[in-house]
């Protein structure tokens, strides 16, 4: 097969003048996309393990300028004239890039909710990329629309228990025709989300929504403790900025909570509580929260982007209960859950709650279209061209399992024990407090500002760790979030040694310790 000649000259795209087969590598997908991959998935896992090799740590040693500087002598030009072809392109980049992170899978990479991906979702977003399904209609994801279904309505249960009854598991997810029709509402549901930013959007739009159909505005009311995109996303709608609870003890305290509603005096209230707090991990007391809103007549949204993933295990999902009690629910799978970014969920007991995102557009989702039984999926998400980051998400499950999963969240979790003890009996550090989740939070004892934050940059700059921070009652403190589940007893050590080496520098002007 020839592909089209512009001025009759027959070009590939990589800019030679050579024979129309070689363009057979060009694409990712069809009968020949994996002959054209594999080649080339071999010079980017080359690039990979050089780059690792090249870094030698968490992070490239040098601050922000010195790494710039190399990624740009690594990458060349970006819009060259004539193209370099696909296998000098991907050893330069990736390379680079490779070289250049701030690599999770380090265990002193221990910042941010920022987790070590299994190779095992990594391989399954290889294959997404290269079928590039996108998930605003079933003409464009007839297998991964189902399989995105199926897996929104599993994680969905999970938050919900019992709420997915044997009718609506006969009626949207077996046999021909299913996922189409009225019952595709029926039970428990989730939406795939970009993360916890847009899942609570979504459910303080469907907040607002609700107030809105009853004619009033609602009004947020969340704790000091609450994830930063609750007040922008409020913003976004237009709505009131969120009431703020004071959370002197780090959760949102139901005592708090009911003077914040006794005095909105009944109007409409969206109450957002949060399940892993992203500087403490601290879990807000859902049970008794939601007891608080339900006697003011307040909707319950809980962000649990952090902390959801306790439901895998039995031994640690206690600490959610009464999540299963919220209108809604936030949870992440590219942070306690090891999946590549994007891995967002955005859960409600009832399907039927999700019918305010229903939206049409002709080509997409024509009336006729979905009659004759084309599953709608626009209402599904307020994006449009969506990748199917659930497919990656699948695999995971299903080849780690519920105690697969479990496994590796108690195990991080009992890391972060083991690290708060080693800290404890540190002398010259100060625990903040035993974690509830996987974040350890520490500082010299007394606190002193400059020297936490200065050893945070001398870290980074040396390429040695890649340290949090977090301002608590007023003082700042090294935040540690473990989300490697592979972390060692050695590891801890070895952190808290540097933390301990580098702080017993004092304080340094800054820019004059490199
Ligand atoms: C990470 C986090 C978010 C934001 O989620 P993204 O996935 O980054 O959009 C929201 N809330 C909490 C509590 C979080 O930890």
């Amino acid at each position: 097969m020839s592909a089209f000649t512009v001025d009759g000259l027959h070009e590939t795209a990589y800019g030679a003048e050579v024979g129309g087969e070689a363009d057979a590598g060009l694409l990712a997908g069809g009968g020949g996309g994996p002959a054209a991959l594999r080649p080339l998935l071999g010079t980017v896992l080359a690039a990979l393990e050089r780059g690792a090799v090249e870094r030698g740590g968490p992070l490239p040693a040098g601050g922000p300028r010195e790494v710039s500087w190399r990624v740009r002598e690594a990458a060349g030009a970006v819009l060259p004239e004539v193209g370099s072809g696909a296998e000098a392109a991907l050893d330069a980049l990736v390379g680079a890039v490779a070289a250049g992170a701030a690599d999770p899978a380090e265990p002193l990479c221990a910042a941010h909710l920022h987790c070590p991906p299994l190779a095992v979702a990594a391989a399954a977003d290889v294959a997404a990329s290269a079928l590039n399904p996108s998930l605003d209609s079933w003409d464009q994801a007839p297998a991964a629309s189902t399989v995105e279904a199926l897996v929104c309505r599993e994680l969905a249960r999970l938050v919900f228990p019992g709420t997915g009854g044997a009718e609506a598991d006969t009626g949207s997810s077996c046999g021909p025709g299913a996922g189409a029709g009225t019952d595709a509402y029926a039970g428990a549901d989730a939406l795939v989300t970009t993360g916890g930013t847009e899942a609570n959007q979504l459910g303080l739009l469907l907040a607002r929504q609700a107030a809105g159909a009853a004619g009033g505005e609602v009004r947020v009311v969340c704790g000091a403790n609450a994830h930063h995109s609750v007040h922008r996303s409020a913003w976004l709608l237009g709505l009131a900025p969120p009431l703020v609870v004071p959370t002197p003890r780090g959760v949102l305290e139901p005592a708090a909570l009911r003077v914040a509603l006794d005095g909105l005096e009944g109007a409409p209230a969206l109450v957002v509580a949060t399940a892993g707090t992203t500087d403490t991990g601290d879990l807000d007391p859902l049970a008794e929260l939601v007891g608080v809103a339900r006697g003011h007549g307040a909707r319950v949204h809980v962000d649990a982007a952090y902390g959801g993933p306790l439901l895998f295990s039995e031994r640690l999902r206690g600490r959610l209960a009464g999540l299963r009690w919220a209108d809604s629910v936030s949870f992440d799978l590219h942070k306690l859950g090891w999946q590549p970014v994007a891995a967002g969920f955005f859960a409600v007991p009832d399907g039927a709650a999700l019918r305010p995102l229903e939206h049409c557009a002709d080509y997409l989702n024509a009336d006729d279209d979905t009659e004759a039984g084309l599953p709608d999926l626009l209402g599904r998400s307020l994006r449009t061209t969506r990748r199917p980051d659930v497919l990656k998400v699948a695999v995971t499950l299903r080849a780690l399992g519920r105690s697969g999963m479990a496994r590796l969240v108690e195990r991080t979790c009992a890391a972060a024990v083991e690290l708060a003890d080693l800290v404890a009996c540190t002398e010259g550090f100060e625990l903040y407090a035993r974690p509830s989740l996987t974040t350890v939070v520490f500082r010299p004892v007394g606190g002193d500002d400059a020297l936490v934050a200065g050893v945070r940059r001398r870290l980074l700059e040396r390429g040695q760790a890649v340290l949090g921070r977090a301002s608590l009652g007023g003082g700042l403190w090294w935040k540690v979030t473990l989300l490697n589940p592979l972390v060692a007893p050695s590891d801890l050590a070895a952190l808290v040694k540097l933390v301990e080496e580098a702080a017993a520098e004092g304080t340094v002007v800054e820019g004059a310790d490199a």
